[in-house]
Formats: C-alpha cells, sequence, structure tokens
C-alpha cells in the first residue's frame, strides 16, 4: 500500500495561504458587523442591477482577513478582481494603466493603500469620484490635460494605519469604512477547524483550543501555528495534532501562554528594563530595539495593547504592571525557578536587554 495513503501519515496536499484563504461567504468566520453591512450594500447594488458596489476601506491589523474579505466580495458580485499594493504604484502611469484596463463592474484591491504616493492619491480622486482619469500630456507651456472616461469599478483598499490616510482620501470611500477586529478564541477555534479539514489532518477539540489561546486571536497566525504543530505531528509520524503535539511545537517555537513570541518579549523588556516601564517615544524605543518604527507599531503593538501589556499616552510608550508580571512570570518557567517574594521589578530590570536569557 502507498504509505502515503494510509490514514496516520502526512497527506501530499501542500500547506499554502491560498489554500487556506475562504472561497466562500459562509466560510469566512466571525466579523459579523462587517460582513452584515456588506452583504446589504452587496445586496442593494445587485437589487438595482449592473451597478458596482461603492468604493470600501478596510483596517485593522495585519492577518486579520482584509484581502480575503476583498476576494469575497468579489466572488459575491460575480466580479474579477484586479489585486496591487500601495508601495507598487510609484508613478501616475501605473495607476493609470491599472484604471484603464479594468473590466466594467472590476474590483481594484489596493493592499497597504496608506503607502500611496500623494501624486497616485490625487490621481484617485476623480476617479472614484466620477470615473474620470485626468492625464497631463507634454510638458512646461505646452502641457495639457486629457481627461479619459473610466468604466464602472470599485476600489477597495486595506490598511494597517487607518490615521495615515488623508482626509479627502478617506472620506472618498462612500461605501464605507470598516473596521475589523481581533476574532475571539471561540472564532478562531472554528478557523482553524476549517483549516486543519483543509490540510488533511486531525485535530482535536483541546487541541485547537490551545492553538487559539497563543494565536494572538490573528486568523494568519493561527493557521500558520497550525502548520508547524502539523509538521511536528508528521515528523512524529502522525496525522493527528493532539495536546502533545501543540506543547511540543510551542517549545520549539518559544511562544509563552500569552502568545507572544521571543522578539516581542525582547520588545517588553527594553520597554521594562531599558527605560524602567516608560513612558517612552516610539523613535528612542525604535533605536534601543534595533526595529523599525513601523513594525513597532504595525507588528508588535497592536496585540499587546489588545493585552493590555502596554499603552500609548501622549509622552510615549507605558509598559503596563500586567506586561511585567508577565515577563517576570516566563523568565521564571523558562528557568523552573522560583523567584523571591516581592523582587518584581528587581527580576524585571536585571533582565538582559538583548532578550537572550528570555529564549527557551
Ligand atoms: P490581511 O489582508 O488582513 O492581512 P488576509 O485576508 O490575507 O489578512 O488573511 C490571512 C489568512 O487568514 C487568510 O489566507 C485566511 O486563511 C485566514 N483568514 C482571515 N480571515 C478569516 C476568516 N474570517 N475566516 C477564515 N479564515 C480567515
Amino acid at each position: 500500500m502507498d504509505k502515503e495513503s494510509t490514514p496516520s501519515s502526512p497527506p501530499r496536499r501542500d500547506g499554502s495561504e491560498q489554500l487556506l484563504r475562504p472561497r466562500a461567504w459562509d466560510q469566512y468566520i466571525g466579523q459579523k458587523t462587517v460582513k452584515k453591512a456588506l452583504e446589504i450594500l452587496m445586496g442593494a447594488a445587485s437589487r438595482r442591477g449592473k451597478e458596482p458596489i461603492e468604493h470600501i476601506l478596510f483596517y485593522g491589523p495585519a492577518g486579520l482577513g482584509k484581502t480575503t474579505l476583498a476576494h469575497l466580495v468579489a466572488h459575491q458580485m460575480a466580479t474579477p478582481i484586479k489585486i496591487t499594493s500601495g508601495p507598487v504604484l510609484e508613478r501616475a502611469s501605473d495607476i493609470a494603466a491599472l484604471l484603464t484596463n479594468l473590466t466594467p463592474g472590476e474590483i481594484l484591491f489596493i493592499d497597504e493603500i496608506h503607502r500611496i504616493n500623494k501624486t497616485v492619491e490625487e490621481m484617485l480622486y476623480p476617479a472614484m469620484e466620477h470615473r474620470s482619469l485626468d492625464i497631463i500630456v507634454g510638458k512646461g507651456p505646452s502641457a495639457r490635460t486629457i481627461q479619459l472616461d473610466l468604466p464602472p469599478f470599485t476600489l477597495v483598499g486595506a490598511t494597517t494605519r487607518i490615521a495615515l490616510l488623508s482626509q479627502p482620501f478617506r472620506t472618498r470611500f462612500a461605501g464605507g469604512i470598516f473596521r475589523l477586529e481581533f476574532y475571539t478564541e471561540k472564532e478562531i477555534e472554528a478557523i482553524l477547524a476549517q483549516s486543519a479539514a483543509q490540510l488533511e489532518v486531525g485535530a482535536d477539540s483541546q487541541a485547537l483550543a490551545m492553538i487559539a489561546e497563543r494565536s494572538r486571536l490573528t486568523p494568519r497566525l493561527a493557521n500558520q501555528l497550525l502548520k508547524r504543530c502539523r509538521d511536528v505531528a508528521h515528523v512524529a509520524d502522525q496525522n493527528m495534532i493532539t495536546p502533545d503535539i501543540v506543547e511540543k511545537t510551542f517549545d520549539l517555537l518559544g511562544i509563552d501562554k500569552a502568545g507572544l513570541e521571543t522578539e516581542d518579549r525582547r520588545f517588553l523588556s527594553v520597554l521594562i528594563d531599558k527605560f524602567n516601564g516608560g513612558p517612552v517615544g516610539l523613535s528612542t524605543l525604535a533605536a534601543a530595539t534595533a526595529e523599525d518604527p513601523d513594525t513597532i507599531q504595525e507588528v508588535y503593538e497592536p496585540y499587546l495593547l489588545r493585552l493590555g501589556f502596554i499603552e500609548r499616552t501622549p509622552r510615549g510608550r507605558i509598559a503596563t504592571e500586567r506586561a511585567k508580571e508577565h515577563i517576570k512570570k516566563t523568565y521564571a518557567e523558562t528557568f523552573r525557578m522560583e523567584l523571591p517574594l516581592g523582587s518584581s521589578s528587581n527580576v524585571v530590570e536585571s533582565l538582559p536587554v538583548d532578550g537572550s536569557m528570555l529564549q527557551p
């Protein structure tokens, strides 16, 4: 018998993100308020005939399902979708080429839309408002503007940094601006169960709950953890993810009970140890952690804020007592040692700034 076809051995399927992306509206779990609003928007547009929906904007931390939702809107409206992202639209000609090649009703999805430059942004204004594109031909005194009509289309923008979008730009998303929320653990468990089925790997409910607990309530990360657990299961020559396998995987990845990775703990320990818990400004923190300020704001902070581990104040970032407790506890668990009572701040202060002691 072919080994790969036995129930206990790994199936051949590959587990790329594409494979796990929900293909039907019902497979998109959670985000009920946003889904409801979109259903009304799409239902109304469909009733009016061939009209596309108005331009919409999704915002929220990475991995919460903005791109997936854009694909699903296209699927529901039975229209094609073109995908691009802010940083690649450098010149006016880039956006002009995209817009003039749209088919009627098509969706243009621009990821990281806060990163498009001002020229491109301003070209989008008339395109979004009255489907026209102003192109400047020639240079100097002989330059003239020609106006091109565009087919009806829907711009779907996605951003992790809504505050960086100018007010005039925001107001042009007439269909609505939708904030995607972190998921509940139960929703993440449902996403994981769906993904496990897609990946053709078994998983018991306790194991899924354990993964959900440390998934930062983010589907992308939950799916990535699931795939790592699957790897560990396969190496153990089984096609079933059990609590044991999950524990082993988290130990290997250095993920603690709050879902923090080594890098998050390093970030926190710099804030706590080097700056006495803050407040400290973003640029100083970026220099001390050797991280880009954008990475701090987009990768580290959303979940730490959600956990109540840090606070953003006008004077800078502050680590909360909760964060200090967590770092102290993780440190103690990692080294399997009892800490003397009343030593919380001393212990935290004695942590190395590079977080190296925190690595399992
Ligand atoms: P974003 O664009 O916000 O960074 P994505 O849409 O790329 O996030 O989502 C990342 C992955 O997470 C998707 O490929 C999909 O597998 C999964 N995912 C996201 N949202 C959901 C959801 N609501 N239900 C099921 N899976 C989801």
